[in-house]
């Protein structure tokens, strides 16, 4: 039997059996797949880690019919901090929910692969609640959900330095507040998402309050969008 190599991070495991685990894995070569991994409840089982949340390993398959056995694996990257800070774990169980609820088994999957392994990297070595909104307006692109964050769709005003508008929800775009009906936010929410997307900002609307409405703006557009809720991203938002 021959044996397939991927790069993949761990999204979400099952228990099967009394020893054994069903992984979902995020592959880089051939988007997201479930794939079986036997004895890592054992004691020193040698393929533990391999089965632990947000492992980004190579992982080696062996596939028979449709169903894929993970034979060996080898860590790419431990990201040991996010194991160490509540914080961190939660924005990483964000990112690893986010990413399972925006993929669908096709080679489109690649591109949230790499969005992904980078924000649990930023996640361990810098702010861990900017890198998690990087990677929601970055992945939410990446799957078609682009966040308008240019002007007022409806009139074309700049809204940079506007203290309250709308963001319409099916569009995923902002508006003046007289000129939109959308869920109402304002420019606290609006810059930091700016900001986190590379685009000019107004620093005093900076604010630590700032980033927690951004996160609960986007935590309900994803669900607008993919149907699912995100509880990783409802748990980090508690903490903040
Ligand atoms: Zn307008």
């Amino acid at each position: 039997m021959e044996g397939i190599k991927v790069n993949a991070l761990m999204l979400r495991s099952a228990d099967y059996g009394d020893n054994d685990k069903i992984l979902t894995l995020l592959t880089a070569e051939r988007g997201k797949l479930s794939a079986g991994i036997k004895g890592v409840k054992k004691a020193g089982a040698k393929l533990k880690f391999a089965a632990q949340p947000f492992c980004f390993a190579e992982y080696i398959l062996a596939k028979r019919g449709e169903r894929y056995t993970v034979t060996q694996a080898s860590e790419t990257e431990s990201f040991y901090d996010i194991r160490t800070d509540i914080n961190k774990f939660y924005a990483a169980s964000a990112v690893c929910e986010a990413a399972d609820c925006l993929t669908f088994g096709s080679p489109d999957d690649a591109a949230i692969f790499t969005l992904a392994a980078q924000a649990l990297s930023n996640i361990c070595n810098s702010d861990e609640c900017l890198s998690l909104i990087k990677f929601l307006l970055a992945a939410l692109s990446a799957a078609g959900y682009t966040l308008g964050l240019d002007s007022c769709g409806e009139c074309g005003s700049h809204l940079t330095s506007a203290p309250k508008m709308r963001f319409d929800m099916n569009t995923g775009s902002f508006t003046c507040w007289d000129c939109g009906t959308g869920y109402g936010t304002g420019g606290a929410t609006y810059n930091v998402l700016r900001m986190c997307a590379g685009r000019t900002y107004e620093p005093e609307f900076i604010t630590a309050d700032g980033r927690k409405r951004a996160l609960r703006l986007l935590r309900e557009y994803f669900a607008y969008k993919t149907d699912s809720r995100c509880t990783g991203l409802s748990e980090y938002i508690r903490l903040l």
